[in-house]
């Protein structure tokens, strides 16, 4: 539903399906903005996945709330994800007797993060983690598929996966709760700067098509902002290697402004230089691309224009990304057959994705794999041969050349399909240094009063590389938080 426009578009035209945009109020016109109250308990900045859980669990709470979005729509990068939220314990593991923990999540966290990562932030995380995922299926009605995903560098499959595999479900889901909590969300609202009084955050002064606004928060404000993925000054000033020669598959509205407010009052931030790419993106636009999922699913090899191997498919993102810059064209090539195709669902999941990518050239399908190598040039004898080699390593139980996790299962009669991608910004790591009352910090490691900070724009959850799915659990898991301390 989301993928085959750019990524504006795409979430703008997923959002208004699914029926989210109507309900945003606007800030549009001169009488609007008379008429706008400007008084609350709370003040939540930024409309993604982050600010409306902290935004509900304020108003359950008790307290009035508003939520600013600086964008025309609601959603941010959570809208455009495919919605995953890794859950350990959760109830398909205990259906299918997969064996999990907090503490084997904890680990997995902070060693895909190389150890970098705030240990009681990961400790929380791993703990609220399944309570995040009951939460959203059971009070916020998020439907979840009977299906998980296994994302790399986890160490069993842990990861649900929302209807339509898509993050539009909980959007929809949260802004649905929102409303019925009667919270006032303004579109084209965006906040410029962090009021303060006494050091001590009391509001945010906004800036809408028709003028300035400044709201006032008795009890605080939220910054939930995302992260600065689509912010290539920033991303150059904290690691030059993301410069603009690199697309993102991040939302519009991602540029790094709750960071950027923050530091104003002396906030700290802490991993700015870890920047995530995704290994399989569009070569043209930079979006995610949801068909390469085949891949999460256990069921595809990544080769190279040599028709070769050259990492492990479930690896990390930042290993994978690594890896495929280093080959011929600094891109990579998904080889899958008929059988992945239809055991994983991606077409039927994703189908105008799919035709973008036949139209494109990006995606071939056919009846042999010489066919479908010549298509992109690729060492057809060489790709034969890797792709008998790895149904040996199915047979034998084991994959000799990376060691791939998960069940092997070989490749049988064709079609065959490659498509071709190439890695993308994806994810910013770094952001606002916060405890595990998500208060915001300051340099001198002092709680910033009335101020509260959730979500993307957060730094040292993940260390220096967030695993797939994470996101979404570190969203709700914090977002809950700063929601239920800003309220108190
Ligand atoms: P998270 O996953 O942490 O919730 P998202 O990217 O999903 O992050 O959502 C962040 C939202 O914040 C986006 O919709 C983005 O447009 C919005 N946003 C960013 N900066 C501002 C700002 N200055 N004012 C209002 N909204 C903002």
């Amino acid at each position: 539903m989301k993928q085959k426009l750019i990524p504006a578009v795409a979430f703008t035209m997923a959002l208004t399906i699914a029926g989210c945009s109507k309900p945003a109020t606007s800030a549009s016109s001169a009488d609007n903005k008379e008429a706008i109250k400007t008084d609350y308990d709370v003040v939540v900045v930024g409309a993604g996945g982050a600010g409306l859980t902290a935004a509900i669990t304020a108003a359950e709470n008790g307290a009035s709330v508003v939520v600013l979005e600086k964008q025309g729509t609601i959603g941010g990068n959570t809208a455009l994800s495919g919605g995953e939220i890794a859950a350990p314990g959760n109830w398909l593991q205990q259906e299918q007797g997969i064996e999990d923990s907090v503490e084997l999540f904890y680990e997995d966290v902070m060693k895909g993060g190389d150890y970098k990562a705030n240990p009681e932030l990961v400790h929380k995380l791993a703990e609220k983690a399944l309570d995040a995922a009951t939460w959203l299926r059971d009070d916020i009605h998020v439907e979840f598929e009977d299906k998980m995903l296994f994302f790399g560098g986890h160490s069993v499959m842990r990861s649900l996966v929302p209807n339509g595999e898509t993050g539009v479900e909980i959007i929809k889901k949260l802004k649905a709760k929102a409303d019925e909590l009667n919270i006032t969300v303004l579109t084209n609202t965006k906040a410029e700067e962090l009021e303060s009084t006494d050091n001590t955050v009391t509001g945010v002064k906004a800036s809408t098509k028709d003028g300035d606004l400044t709201f006032t928060a008795t009890k605080g404000v939220v910054l939930a902002t995302g992260g600065f993925g689509s912010n290539i000054e920033m991303r150059k000033e904290y690691n030059p290697e993301m410069d603009e020669k690199i697309l993102s598959t991040c939302s519009p509205g991602s540029t790094g402004d709750g960071i950027t407010m923050a530091e104003k009052l002396n906030a700290a931030t802490v991993d700015m230089s870890y920047i995530q790419t995704y290994p399989t993106c569009d070569i043209t636009s930079g979006t995610l691309l949801y068909v390469g999922d085949v891949r999460l699913a256990g069921r595809s090899i990544l080769v190279n224009k040599e028709g070769k191997r050259f990492v492990e498919e479930l690896e990390r993102r930042d290993v994978i990304s690594k890896a495929v810059t280093e080959q011929t064209g600094g891109v990579s090539y998904m080889f899958w057959d008929e059988s992945a195709m239809e055991a994983s669902g991606v077409k039927d999941a994703h189908p105008e994705e799919y035709e973008k990518l036949i139209k494109d050239k990006h995606l071939v399908k056919a009846d042999t794999i010489e066919e479908a190598a010549e298509f992109f040039d690729i060492d057809a004898d060489n790709l034969k041969k890797t792709v008998a080699n790895y149904n040996q390593y199915c047979a034998d139980g084991k994959d000799l050349e990376f060691n791939k996790r998960g069940d092997l299962v070989p490749f049988g009669e064709g079609p065959y399909y490659i498509m071709v991608s190439q890695p993308a910004v994806h994810h910013t790591m770094g952001g606002l240094v916060i405890n595990t009352n998500a208060e915001v910090q300051d340099t001198d490691g002092n709680t910033i009063k009335g101020l509260y900070a959730c979500g993307e724009v957060t730094g040292g959850i993940h260390g220096t590389n967030r695993l797939g799915s994470d996101a979404i659990a570190d969203i709700i898991v914090f977002g809950k938080v700063a929601g239920e301390q800003v309220s108190k």
